[in-house]
């Protein structure tokens, strides 16, 4: 297989999208990013990759993050959530707050800011003032790389203007579902979505997700092959918020999507990919990046199904 070709034909097909989709401007400081940019990485097990577009561009992982929160909190509690949150698709957008007062604070899944909300609190209970720090550790490993570091500007302006997921946070204290001060686990939250990688390195930190658990370049065991089928499962069901089902329709893999643009994606056996374009669907997905998957898919006939 020819992926060098393949990433640089996705490149051409996708570049007439350019100018469709909206750039996220709830945050503020997101709001100020250069729209028409694309960037697509592929990393394989034996440590080969490859690009295209401007690979090394960092930018904000966002919603991203909740990879990370989840498979970190799989690992610590054991698989045990501790019927603290679900694992069924929310067909609601990612911030809603209407099903989150039906269902008694409980979150549908990890994926949704209120399902990462508490993951962030269980995250809070286990590493005190220092979860930020542990996290960010765990995501420099995922990534065999010590260069990840947060977008202050970001993540001023995520505290500042985060009014519905501190409702959200408010009404899961409501029900007890919160067992922690409020602005220690929401700086944990913002924290991580405010973190800066590019596609290079959000490749590089998926592979052990494609990998049964293990990362194949250090023998970095993260996961059990059960929790990452686990992992792949959720994301495969619920990594798009209310756009899951198409995607899935689409595109065919487990996948997660964060409002800067990105998207990291995991063939399991095969490799790990993601993909960069900030402009998004009107359910907050990268409008181009979900094309560039689909195209994928479909050129090189490796979806999961
Ligand atoms: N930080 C964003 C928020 O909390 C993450 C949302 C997303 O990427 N979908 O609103």
């Amino acid at each position: 297989m020819n992926y060098e070709e393949t990433l640089k034909e996705i490149q051409e097909e996708v570049t007439p999208l350019f100018g469709k989709g909206k750039i996220a401007n709830y945050i503020p400081a997101l709001a100020k990013v250069e729209p028409n940019q694309f960037a697509m990485s592929l990393q394989l097990f034996d440590g080969q990759s490859y690009h295209v577009g401007n690979s090394d561009q960092k930018f904000s992982i966002q919603s991203i993050s909740k990879v990370f929160t989840f498979t970190h909190v799989m690992n610590l509690y054991n698989e045990s959530l501790e019927n603290r949150l679900g694992l069924e698709p929310s067909g609601d957008p990612f911030n809603s707050l209407v099903q989150l007062e039906y269902e008694n604070g409980k979150p549908r899944n990890p994926f949704i800011n209120a399902g990462a909300i508490v993951l962030s609190d269980m995250l809070v209970s286990k590493y005190k003032k220092n979860t930020y720090e542990e996290m960010l550790k765990y995501i420099q490993k995922t990534c065999d790389n010590n260069l990840i570091s947060i977008d202050e500007e970001v993540y001023l302006s995520e505290r500042k203007s985060g009014f519905k997921n501190y409702s959200m946070i408010y009404m899961m204290k409501s029900f007890k579902n919160i067992k922690n001060d409020i602005n220690n686990v929401m700086e944990v939250y913002f924290k991580l979505c405010s973190l800066r990688m590019s596609t290079n390195e959000l490749s590089r930190a998926m592979l052990f997700l494609s990998n049964h658990g293990v990362d194949p370049i250090t023998q970095e065991v993260f996961l059990t092959q059960s929790q990452a089928k686990r992992v792949n499962a959720v994301m495969l069901t619920c990594g798009h918020y209310d756009a899951s089902g198409d995607f899935a329709f689409r595109v065919g893999l487990p996948a997660k999507s964060g409002v800067g643009g990105g998207i990291v994606a995991v063939i399991p056996g095969k490799m790990s990919l993601c993909v960069y374009s900030p402009r998004l669907n009107s359910q907050g997905n990268s409008l181009i990046g979900t094309k560039a998957l689909e195209l994928f898919t479909t050129k090189t006939g490796f979806s999961i199904f």
